[in-house]
This record gives C-alpha cells, structure tokens and sequence, in this order.
C-alpha cells in the first residue's frame, strides 16, 4: 500500500482517541486495585494491534492480551514493554522457546505443560513468567476444576517458573440468564479461597467485557476488555454501564451513477427488481473487504446524515446503493458503510443482528486489503 492513496478505494478509519477515552472510562469504572488488560487479539480486533495497544496504554491498561505468538511478537518488535499474556495454547516447545526469549506469558493448561516451560527455563538462566487457566465451565482451555489447587501448587513448586496469574474465562457473561456465570463465579471463589497462603501475590482474572460490565463482583484483580475498548457493547442491557465511543468507521468512494427505468434487475441473481426508476451508485467495497454478502439488501450507507439503502447481492469487490434520494451525491463521493458520519451512525451490533453473526466478528472481519487510516 506504500506510496499509494489510502482513500482511493475503501479504508477502515481508526480513532486512536476513542480508544484511549474508552479505556480511561472503563479506568474510572474499575477499582483503584483492579487492573484493565486491553485485549488486542485479531490485530486489535481489526483496528491494527499497534495503534490499539499504544492508545489503550495511555487510558489506563497495564497488560495485554493477544491470540498467536505472532500476535506477541508483533508488539514487542514495535517496541511494547508491557506484560503480554497469550491467551491462546501453545503445544510446541519451539514456540515456548520464543515466549521465554520475547517475555510472553503463556496460558498453560496442565502440569505437564508447566514441567515443558521449566526445563526451558532451566538452559536460559532467567525464570520463565507463566499463567495457568482453569476450567470453571467455559470447556475450551484450562486444567480440570478438580486439579486447580493441585496444580497450582506443583506449579509453584517449580524452580524456575514464576506463576503470574490464575484465570479462567466465562462462556455466557452477554446472556440476561445470570446462572452460568453466578456458577463459574462460585468455582473460581473456591479456588482462591482454598489458597490462602499459595494464592499470595497471584494475580486472579475472569471477566471479558461482558463480565467486566455485568458486576464490578466479577472483577476480581484484573478484567480482560476486549470489545469494549473498541467502543461497543456486548449486549443491548449492558449498553448504559459505561459510556464508550466506536473507534471504527469503514468508508468508500462512489465510482459511477446510473439510471435505470422500472422493472430492472440489479446485480448477481437479480435479487433485486426495481420498482421504479432508480440513481444507481457503484461503491468500491465488497464482500472480500469483509462487508458480509448475507447483509445483501439489508444495509445502508450513510452520506451527509442520509441512509441510502443498499440494493442487490453485495459481490465481492463493489456494491449498488440507491441514490435516487441524494441527487448531491456523485462519482468520487465517499460514504460510510459502517461507523459515523455526521450525527448518523450505524454500528456492528446493526450488522450482526441482520446476518446472523456477532459484532466480534463483524469487527475483526475487515480484510488487510482496506487500508487502516489513523483519524
Ligand atoms: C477474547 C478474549 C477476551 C476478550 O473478550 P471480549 O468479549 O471482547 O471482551 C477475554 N478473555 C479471553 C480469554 C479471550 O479469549
């Protein structure tokens, strides 16, 4: 992309800005002795991990969490200090080897685990920083409930590890239904309770954004925000908690206007018959951009406070609006797809809810072919 035009075509804006006063808003809401680890994952859940993680630091948040050892690297080849824990399992010493070597923390998952990590530790001359997961009832990574003390303790009974932390992460903390969550909350009790003196100087973690904004009960030492930082909600009833600010828009150019009579077909399969006499606009934004081709007709864009509908199949390179309402408009106007503009705003939860997805994956679906402009 270097040397060319990054409004060419299509671009993802980012506000550095709004990430940082999110951040800082989530700081006022925590506890003075909770700590916010930004969750930068999925390259900054598509913001770009780099410009996130700098902005979300200047807010407030002392750690990071990433997916892939790429992901780590990423930050500490830009020159990131901060603890950075991976979230993700790793199965290969090789790779371990490489968060001993970069100071990446590692979710581990078993004593075994733990026991690969020491013996690294053990050739390199330095104590390896680790955090171990349990499994309260979310059944993806973590030990076994029932071995969470037990393996804690071995943990701490190796010599050259250095436990960090104990978390576990909740499966249903966006549902109204609260009884999932009351249980994983109750189990991850029971493992600090039953540590009184082991559990000294670990820092404990459950709550994703949704938890985080759900009960300041789930906080415990440190919440992991992802979502929220990037100015959304996880759910409509834990909207009004904390006020936060979308830190995404995804813009277009317009590249050509057409007319067409009545009764015409618009795009692949005709889905779309018009009723009458229609201005056509060509964008420059399609489905291999991340502008998911199941919201076909069923989205706007928005131009000058105007929500233009957007008509037949999304292809993948280009889509048609009807323009017919906004005669100002012509080629080389840029509209917005997703984000604000002006007082109008449309956002990834009015995505998802039309294509059956979630605004996680709405966010960190916007391709690398979109440039990330910083605003
Ligand atoms: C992705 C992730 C988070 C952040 O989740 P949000 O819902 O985006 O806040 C927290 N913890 C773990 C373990 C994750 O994988």
């Amino acid at each position: 992309m270097s040397g060319q035009n990054p409004y060419q075509r299509a671009w993802v804006e980012v506000s550095p800005a709004a990430i940082e006063a999110n951040a800082k808003a989530l700081r006022r809401y925590l506890s003075p002795e909770t700590r916010l680890m930004a969750v930068v994952k999925a390259d900054g859940y598509g913001h770009g991990a780099v410009t996130v993680t700098k902005a979300a630091l200047r807010g407030g948040a002392t750690s990071l969490g990433v997916a892939t050892l790429e992901e780590g690297l990423e930050l500490r080849k830009a020159g990131l200090e901060a603890p950075i824990l991976l979230l993700s399992n790793l199965c290969e010493a090789e790779e371990l080897r490489t968060c001993l070597h970069w100071q990446l923390m590692p979710t581990l998952s078993s004593l075994d685990d733990a026991r690969v990590c020491d013996e690294l530790a053990k050739d390199s001359g330095r104590r390896f920083k680790v955090q171990l997961k349990v499994d309260t009832g979310m059944s993806r990574l973590g030990c076994a409930l029932k071995d969470g003390i037990s393996t804690i303790r071995d943990i701490q009974n190796l010599k050259d590890l250095e436990l960090k932390g104990v978390y576990s992460h909740l499966a249903c903390a966006d549902d109204r239904n609260t009884t999932v969550t009351q249980l994983q909350q109750q189990r991850f009790r029971a493992v600090i309770k039953a540590l009184p003196q082991q559990g000294r100087g670990l820092c404990f973690h459950l709550a994703n954004s949704a938890g985080t904004l759900l009960t300041t009960t789930l906080h415990h030492d440190m919440v992991r925000v992802g979502l929220a930082l990037y100015g959304h909600p996880p759910a409509t009833h834990l909207a009004d908690v904390v006020p936060l600010r979308s830190a995404l828009s995804v813009r277009a150019k317009v590249t050509l206007i057409r007319e067409i009579p009545a009764g015409t077909g618009v795009s692949y399969g005709h889905q779309y018959v018009s009723q009458n006499s229609v201005r056509l606009a060509v964008v420059a934004i399609g489905y291999a951009d991340g502008v998911v081709r199941a919201l076909s007709g069923r989205i706007h864009a928005l131009y000058r406070n105007k929500h233009l509908p957007q008509i037949g199949a999304i292809t993948m390179d280009q889509l048609l609006i009807d323009v017919t309402n906004a005669p100002e408009l012509g080629p080389g106007s840029t509209v917005t797809l997703l984000g604000r503009d002006h007082e109008a705003e449309i956002t990834p939860q009015t995505w998802s809810e039309r294509c059956h997805s979630i605004p996680w994956e709405i966010l960190c679906g916007f391709k690398h072919r979109l440039p990330r402009v910083e605003v």
